[in-house]
């Protein structure tokens, strides 16, 4: 094994992916490479967050797919060896994870949330959630490099070090690619990304008209937080974008605060809550599942509960 890469998307996961990969490079002894293909001018940033050496992939001419990079790190790995490449689990990150892994005919965890280096046995091993959350999975790497992606959030971002420095090396430029980019359209989004979200006010089918999620905005809004929803409320009714649905097929979220409104809470739906700070939730079945997962709860209609609950949160906060 010759060292640990992470590939550097932006400033705040590879903070996150630093704290992973310095508790790693404790561990095997190794140093800690990041490739940069966005951000260059952070390599000093980076060597105090932990990077030992910055790798410069090749600035991509407009019409040449990011897809080009691809071979660039493949050949630079087979050739360095490293033990380790660690991906943020972004769109970008999970697409470039399985070609790079498919490229070095290596195995890939995606969405580890813990990586560990086993001395003995001198692999790394790795957890992920696996049947929506109800089990976690042991990857226990037989091939090299060992490949993950890691979900934001999955550690908290690694201190700066003063004093610390490191190498900068330029990689090649890509080989001539096939494939041409002939336009670029920004994806419009009609929502603010959740994963940001610290206060989340959640609508379940509890919600018995479309008009009435008033309540759940009104209580968001109170909070100084954002709406989303169960699955049934997006895919079933389209009453609010497929954006805002948390859970196995939505998205997953990390807010301080979560407040579940007529959620019964099925595993699909809480995977994508669990590592929410407190969880509270307002049901009127006293044997709602969500019940054994939240921190606070209170039975009840929520028709009845939540206006009193804006109330006082109006008035405790001098709205
Ligand atoms: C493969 C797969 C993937 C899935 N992915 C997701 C996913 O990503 N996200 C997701 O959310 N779901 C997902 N689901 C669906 C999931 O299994 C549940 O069906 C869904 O989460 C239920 O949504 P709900 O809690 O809003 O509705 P329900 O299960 O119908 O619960 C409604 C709750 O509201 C309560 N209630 C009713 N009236 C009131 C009232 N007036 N006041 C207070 N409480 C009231 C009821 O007691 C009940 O507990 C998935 C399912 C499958 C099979």
């Amino acid at each position: 094994m010759a060292g640990i890469w992470i590939l550097g998307e932006n400033r705040e996961l590879t903070g996150e992916l630093l704290t992973a990969g310095g508790e790693l490079a404790a561990a095997t002894g190794e140093k800690i490479s990041v490739l940069l293909w966005k951000d260059r001018s952070r390599a000093e940033e980076y060597f105090a967050l932990g990077a030992d050496e910055i790798l410069v992939l090749p600035e991509l001419p407009e019409d040449v797919p990011p897809e080009a990079l691809i071979p660039v790190i493949t050949g630079e790995a087979k050739t360095s060896q490293p033990g380790l490449i660690l991906l943020p689990a972004t769109v970008r990150g999970r697409e470039m994870a399985a070609r790079v892994a498919a490229g070095l005919g290596t195995g890939l965890c995606s969405d580890a949330v813990a990586v560990r280096w086993n001395g003995e046995r001198k692999t790394f091993e790795m957890e992920r959630l696996a049947y929506g959350g109800m089990a976690v999975q042991k990857v226990v790497f037989r091939t090299a490099p060992a490949m993950a992606t890691i979900p934001p959030r999955t550690f908290a971002p690694a201190p700066e070090k003063e004093g610390r420095t490191g190498t900068v090396r330029e990689l090649p430029g890509p080989p001539p690619s096939p494939v041409r980019v002939v336009e670029r359209k920004k994806r419009e989004r009609t929502v603010r990304d959740l994963r940001e979200a610290r206060i989340i006010v959640c609508a379940g089918r509890g919600i018995e008209k479309q008009e009435d999620l008033r309540i759940a905005r009104e209580l968001a809004e109170a909070l100084g937080g954002e709406i989303a929803c169960t699955r049934p409320l997006s895919e079933e009714y389209h009453w609010l974008p497929e954006d805002l649905c948390i859970g196995l097929s939505g998205i997953s979220v990390k807010p301080e605060l979560y407040i579940g409104l007529g959620v019964s809470g099925q595993v699909q739906h809480i995977t994508g809550i669990r590592d929410a700070k407190v969880i509270a939730a307002v049901n009127k079945d006293e044997n709602a599942p969500i019940f054994q997962t939240a921190d606070l709860g209170i039975v009840g209609d929520l028709y009845g509960v939540v206006p009193n609950l804006i109330q006082e949160i109006r008035k405790a906060r001098g709205q």
